[in-house]
């Protein structure tokens, strides 16, 4: 286990428990269960209901099996959410009452050592979340033409001014080895009162970019939206939490447009009390849809 000290709080807990639990001896699964803390709080709230918690991290995943192994409700499964179906099968189960997606980054992906996605400390470029995946950070920064990196810094960075330029910049900046190697191409890319400019920091867009590419993050999320539904039974629910405009403009107009769901509610967001506590949770939205 990597050096790490921090604990990831679940984010809108109380929200999501509110709207996605409707049944006392329902089946549930978090598609995301990261540090278990969403996890373990749905397996808390009554030991009747069974959760399955998903992760493609198994880092990640040996904190939440420490954390939950009082639990006798909760199997963990190292597995992507788009092979939910396959995991259901494996058990024979053919429909849940519930699943939860919390996107995003986990606090041990952030801040735990070596894993590259933070741009406040020099780390080699990795930024996969399964650690088996061939595909990393430096592979994209490395080998990816200037046009597609500024299709993608564009696309999924919103960095809609100066894509081209942090693409361009990258390129002449080539091996880029680290993440403060990384930061400095997309400094050199920015005119000064641009970075005067920037409330986040300047590399914030670019970092999320070669993070969701890396990951197929919205690739995967269309994916799931769309096989979901067939596993939810009458009523079930599906919440998701997303952190930027690109995936709540997914799931937003995925619930308007799939016949088989209907929206409950959302967005809804962190009220003041919460972000006080954990400024993380500052743009995350939640959704929730009832299988019809
Ligand atoms: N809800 C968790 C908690 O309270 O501890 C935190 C979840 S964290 C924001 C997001 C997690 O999703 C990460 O641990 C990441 O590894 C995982 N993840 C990302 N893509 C995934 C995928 N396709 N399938 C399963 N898990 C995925």
């Amino acid at each position: 286990m990597r050096i790490y000290n921090e604990k990831h709080i679940p984010v809108l807990l109380e929200e999501v428990l509110k709207h996605l639990i409707w049944k006392d001896d329902g089946i549930y699964v978090d598609c995301t269960a990261g540090e278990g803390g969403h996890t373990r709080a749905i397996a808390e709230r009554n030991d009747k209901i069974s959760v399955l918690g998903l992760d493609v991290d198994s880092e990640v995943l040996e904190i939440a099996e420490k954390r939950l192994s009082h639990l006798n409700n909760v199997k963990l499964f190292k597995a992507s959410y788009i092979e939910l179906p396959v995991v259901l099968k494996t058990l024979s189960i053919n429909r849940v009452s519930g699943v939860l997606v919390d996107l995003g980054v986990s606090t041990y992906q952030l801040k735990g050592e070596g894993r590259g996605f933070s741009f406040s400390k020099d780390e080699p470029l990795d930024m996969r979340m399964n650690l088996e995946q061939k595909k990393t950070a430096s592979d994209v920064v490395n080998n990816y033409s200037e046009d597609e990196l500024s299709r993608i810094i564009f696309e999924f960075g919103e960095e809609k001014r100066f894509a081209r330029r942090i693409a361009k910049s990258i390129v002449s900046h080539r091996p880029i080895n680290t993440t403060y190697e990384l930061v400095e191409a997309i400094k050199k890319a920015l005119p000064i009162g641009e970075l005067r400019r920037r409330k986040r920091h300047f590399a914030t867009k670019t970092f999320q970019a070669i993070r969701i590419e890396v990951n197929s993050e919205l690739k995967n999320l269309k994916t799931f939206l769309n096989l979901v539904p067939e596993y939810l039974e009458p009523q079930g629910r599906i919440a998701i939490i997303s952190f930027h405009s690109l995936e709540d403009r997914i799931v937003k107009n995925h619930f308007k447009e799939d016949k088989r769901l209907s929206s409950l509610a959302g967005p809804i967001v962190p009220g003041r009390e919460e972000l006080s506590v954990n400024p993380r949770a500052r743009s995350a939205k939640l959704r929730v849809a009832e299988r019809r």
